[in-house]
């Protein structure tokens, strides 16, 4: 809902828009984001999935990776290569693809924790009526990058398993609300969740009412999210103590611990804390572009990982 329905309200067209936004938003069918590939993560418009066109279908080869929900997915949207020949940015095609396709293999990845949150995907021959691109051939990057403004709000307001409660919860069992360090780490957790929920409530009042002065930069929104997420979870095992070590024999069947580890999910996923910050540099502070080597070079001459 918060990557597909804005992308499919501002760049589908009148039959996307019939066909997928109703299902999209009772949940009746999951989608999946086909970006990320082992060659272009950070630098997605390096990517390599080629899409040719045969008439009224295009042919899609490639692999894509990190791809979360892939095996509870319905439909993905999808990004190829269509000009190699014209530079990175502007050979791009976003499609609407059916995951039950055939030549689409889904491969579950387990994570540190043990559960499969994403997946590798390989493409292989998969067929994709022409009907089913969003926007322009070769203008995929304008309507990809409105996916990945809602991707950095979405994240940042989603529902979050720590919250202040469930932390003072925890050191109230462990025995640590005296502490006054603890107090301090507390105070914290709860002033970041006002900070968020505002943040947010602005963002929501500047879609609502127009008023776009009001709109907090999706970057900004994500990178606190991440921090005091982040924060949370290394709170929550420290309280815990030696008990903090054990895993899923710690009280609350190591939800910590996952808590913990999960960390890095929200730091990397939708963009890196990193990437994040070159963003806030360049289109808040007004500092330099980061130079780059490749920029106008076509994308079947550049240097790719
Ligand atoms: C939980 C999770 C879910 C995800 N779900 C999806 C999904 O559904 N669909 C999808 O398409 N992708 C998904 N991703 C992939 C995610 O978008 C990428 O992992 C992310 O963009 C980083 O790309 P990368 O892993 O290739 O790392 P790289 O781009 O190789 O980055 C490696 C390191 O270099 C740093 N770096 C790279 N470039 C710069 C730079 N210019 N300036 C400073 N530092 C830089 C990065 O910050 C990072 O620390 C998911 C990732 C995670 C962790």
């Amino acid at each position: 809902m918060g990557l597909v329905g804005p992308t499919l309200m501002a760049h589908g067209t009148r039959e996307q828009q019939q066909r997928h936004l109703t299902p999209l938003l009772r949940g009746d069918e999951v989608w999946c984001q086909l970006f990320s590939e082992p060659g272009a993560g950070s630098d997605l418009a390096s990517l390599a999935t080629r899409a040719i066109r045969d008439g009224d279908e295009w042919i899609v080869n490639g692999q894509k990776v990190w791809t979360s929900s892939a095996q509870h997915a319905d439909f993905g949207i999808l990004l190829t290569r269509t000009d190699p020949d014209a530079a990175k940015h502007g050979g791009i095609t976003y499609f609407i693809v059916d995951m039950r396709t055939p030549g689409i293999e889904v491969r579950p990845l387990v994570q540190a924790q043990g559960v499969a949150h994403f997946n590798e995907v390989f493409l292989s021959d998969v067929r994709i009526p022409a009907a089913n691109m969003v926007g322009d051939e070769n203008g995929g990057w304008t309507v990809a990058r409105t996916t990945m403004r809602n991707e950095s709000a979405m994240i940042s307001g989603g529902g979050q398993a720590t919250t202040f409660a469930t932390v003072l919860s925890t050191a109230r069992r462990c025995g640590r609300t005296d502490d006054p360090i603890v107090r301090q780490e507390l105070a914290k957790v709860w002033g970041n969740e006002q900070i968020l929920r505002y943040l947010s409530m602005r963002t929501q009042t500047a879609v609502m009412t127009g008023r776009r002065e009001l709109a907090v930069h999706g970057s900004l929104l994500k990178n606190f999210f991440t921090r005091s997420f982040t924060h949370r979870g290394t709170l929550g095992v420290h309280l815990e103590g030696a008990e903090g070590m054990l895993d899923a024999d710690a009280e609350g069947a190591g939800f910590w611990q996952y808590q913990c580890i999960n960390q890095f999910a929200p730091r990397i996923g939708g963009g890196t804390e990193e990437v994040h910050r070159n963003n806030l540099a360049e289109q808040v502070l007004g500092l330099p572009r980061e130079p780059t080597s490749d920029h106008d070079v076509p994308w079947s001459q550049s240097r790719r990982a």
